[in-house]
């Protein structure tokens, strides 16, 4: 057993003093100058959840086999990833899934990976059902924000678009419990699709309106190729600020920082502000900063990709964490992907055909 760390269940033993013979903090750029700063990490394949444009529930079924114990990186093995792509720049880390508070113990992972050098942010993105029992524990682990997914406030929509699982009830009962744990500007996701949901969106800007919390609307993406997206389904940033800024008038914002993901408008009254999530209608990958490491720990560098890189096989084969800063440095390097800049470009059937990773298995 390694003296400096707890031997991983399956793999060699990486002692934290050998990142001191890694390189100097050497952030690698890709083709098109994009740095390598965010790393979204998936914990698990499994969800509680079934929603439609996710994990419709005639695919994920009872018998649907997700992956087996041995196949999900260790916490000792993501600890160890983590802190190479922090040698390598990255300093802000997502939590996602599948719903990540399934995954035992990741207040456990939490504090392990906030405690890292250089990891300035850790942030976790769930659908809030399993928050009243875990939000204490993440904020004592140093989690600093939380993103929670809702839909709908309308019980009948929300159900049918998770599979009828739970509540918006249940949901809201998970962001009261964050919020008496000390969490702060939470940020509620709620994904449009035309004809399904679209008619409640001001329903839920009317409840956040004030709250402290940033409401963001995401424009539904073809991400993954089980939820028969088209484009016709997507509800685009125009039509949003319309249908919001028809009861309550909105002012558009600066982004916070480069690579900011949503556009931001704050109501004309001041109480507070919504993002937009414009991944169809104006993509934002000339910024796009962001890597992804599945469940089962393939490095995957955009979120339409239709594969990534092992980076499991090498750690547990023995690579050295320079030999895995040199792997993934040199992925970084050659990266290329536009994929939401190119979408407008292509034929339905082109883009039907082309191979895609699903939501679940990178984190959103
Ligand atoms: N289970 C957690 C949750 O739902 O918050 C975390 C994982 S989920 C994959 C991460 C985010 O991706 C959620 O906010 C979800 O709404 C969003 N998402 C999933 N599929 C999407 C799609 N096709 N288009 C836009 N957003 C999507
Ligand atoms: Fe589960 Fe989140 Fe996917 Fe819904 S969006 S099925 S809650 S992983
Ligand atoms: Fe980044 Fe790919 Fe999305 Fe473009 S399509 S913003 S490269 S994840």
């Amino acid at each position: 057993m390694c003296a400096a760390r707890a031997e991983p269940e399956t793999g060699t033993c990486a002692d934290p003093e050998s990142m001191k013979i890694l390189p100097a903090k050497n952030t690698p750029v890709d083709t098109r100058n994009r740095p390598l700063r965010d790393l979204r990490i998936s914990v698990t394949d499994r969800c509680n959840f079934r929603c439609t444009y996710c994990m419709p529930a005639e695919i994920f079924s009872e018998k649907y086999e997700f992956l087996p114990r041995r196949d999900l990186l260790t916490f000792e093995e993501i600890e160890r990833l983590v802190r190479v792509f922090a040698e390598l720049g990255v300093s802000k880390l997502r939590i996602s899934g599948g719903e990540p508070l399934l995954r035992s113990h990741v207040d456990d992972l939490i504090l392990q990976l906030s405690s890292i050098e250089g990891i300035a942010d850790t942030a976790l993105t769930t659908n809030a059902t399993l928050l009243p029992r875990m939000a204490d524990k993440l904020r004592k682990a140093g989690l600093g924000r939380l993103t929670v997914s809702l839909d709908s406030l309308d019980d009948a929509v929300f159900r049918k678009m998770n599979g009828d699982k739970l509540s918006p009830a249940e949901v809201l009962e998970g962001i009261v419990a964050a919020e008496a744990a000390g969490f702060t500007q939470l940020k509620i996701n709620c994904v449009v699709q035309k004809g399904v949901n679209d008619h409640t969106i001001v329903d839920l800007a009317r409840h956040f309106r004030g709250s402290g919390h940033i409401l963001r609307f995401i424009e539904y993406m073809d991400v993954g190729t089980r939820n028969d997206w088209n484009l016709e389904q997507v509800m685009s940033l125009d039509e949003i600020v319309d249908a919001i800024g028809q009861d309550f008038p909105l002012i558009p914002l600066e982004p916070n920082h480069i690579g900011e993901v949503a556009k931001r408008w704050e109501y004309a009254d001041g109480q507070g502000e919504i993002g937009i999530i414009t991944s169809v209608s104006k993509p934002f990958c000339g910024d796009c900063s962001r890597a992804r490491l599945t469940t089962d720990g393939t490095l995957v560098t955009c979120l339409f990709a239709n594969s990534g890189t092992d980076l499991r096989g090498p750690m547990r084969d023995g690579a050295s964490d320079e030999e895995l800063f040199e792997l993934i440095s040199g992925i970084w390097s050659a990266r290329t992907d536009r994929y939401s800049e190119e979408r407008g470009q292509m034929t339905d059937a082109a883009r039907q055909d082309r191979a895609r990773m699903e939501m679940y298995q990178l984190g959103g």
